[in-house]
């Protein structure tokens, strides 16, 4: 039967984890096949912790999640590490470890591989910058020695400088994929954070509104996101999915009275924001396998 299906649509959430420095922006970059402002000058990108997505031609949706609190400061830095990861990378399908070529492993990297050892996701390891190293068998012997560590799903020698070892690296994770939904459109591009903006005002306007138990299982989802050529106005899409059919009914209200009270105070937010006329359209949908990305969800901010 698989024969018939060519291209199911497949996806997975990946934690990229890594000392600071190690060159995991770049890594992302090379992945998504652009130089996108990974470090945006809005928060907002960062609260969210979603760094990347890319959906190959494949049909195949990879959500790339940074680790913040890796960029904490030094105090107690293995503690720090610790948390960070179990807060970052609970519920992710995969990680993505990256490290430089150098003969050991830090003991901070020592640290995170132990805990990401208890997680039950798989691991990729990434040893990036072997441009920086002249004898090859160096690096053989690196990851002879690296793969006795953990049982790594696979270990690519990268540079993302040269942007040697990205398409292997690729392959790689998209082995870790599992048939799903997408749970952005394919067009979301990382360096759109009004996207990501847009999509918190909304919440924030149902967080206000709704009672607690409903905003809990809510995401919010921007499926359009364009300004018209002919007129200064900006046509926003947005889904917002629950997890249960009497979420939706009270999401959307007595004669659709309190989706209209949402979607206008979250126009005027978003005109007074993007300072252009806004076009907003929201529907409101039961996502069914919601529940199981609660946690993750979680973790990416997007319940609040
Ligand atoms: P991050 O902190 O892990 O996200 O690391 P960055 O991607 O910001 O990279 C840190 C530094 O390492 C930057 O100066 C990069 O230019 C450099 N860098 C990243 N990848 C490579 C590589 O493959 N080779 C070399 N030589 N430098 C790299
Ligand atoms: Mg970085």
């Amino acid at each position: 039967m698989g024969d018939y299906i060519v291209n199911e649509s497949k996806s997975a959430f990946i934690a990229i984890v890594g000392c600071p420095n190690v060159g995991k922006s770049s890594i992302l970059n090379r992945l998504l096949g652009e130089k996108i402002a990974i470090v945006s000058p809005r928060p907002q990108t960062t609260r969210t912790g979603i760094t990347g997505i890319l959906t190959t031609e494949d049909n195949i949706q990879l959500v790339f999640t940074d680790t913040p609190g890796f960029h904490k400061p030094k105090t107690k830095l293995g503690e720090h590490m610790v948390q960070a990861v179990d807060e970052s990378i609970g519920g992710v399908d995969a990680c993505l470890f990256v490290v430089e070529p150098e003969t050991e492993l830090r003991t901070a990297e020592q640290e995170l591989l132990c805990r990401l050892k208890q997680t039950k996701a798989p691991v990729v390891l990434a040893i990036n910058k072997t441009d920086t190293v002249k004898d090859k068998a160096q690096i053989a012997l690196l990851i002879v020695k690296l793969t006795q560590l953990c049982d790594f799903k696979a270990v690519v020698p990268v540079s993302a400088l040269r942007g040697d070892g990205i398409d292997a690296l690729l392959e790689e994770l998209k082995a870790l994929s599992a048939p799903s939904i997408h749970y952005f459109p394919d067009d979301t591009l990382t360096d759109q954070p009004e996207r990501v903006l847009a999509a918190e005002m909304i919440r924030e306007k149902m967080l206000l509104r709704l009672d607690q138990e409903v905003p809990h299982g809510v995401a919010v989802s921007i499926e359009r996101f364009s300004e018209r050529d002919d007129a200064d106005i900006l046509d926003i899409d947005a889904v917002i999915y629950c997890e249960k059919d009497s979420h939706k009914g009270i999401i959307i209200g007595k004669g659709g009275a309190m989706l209209k009270a949402i979607s206008t105070a979250a126009r005027k937010d978003l005109e007074r924001f993007f300072e252009i006329q806004v076009n907003l359209k929201c529907w409101v949908k039961v996502k069914e396998d919601w529940r199981n990305r609660e946690g993750l969800i979680h973790n990416f901010g997007l319940d609040g």
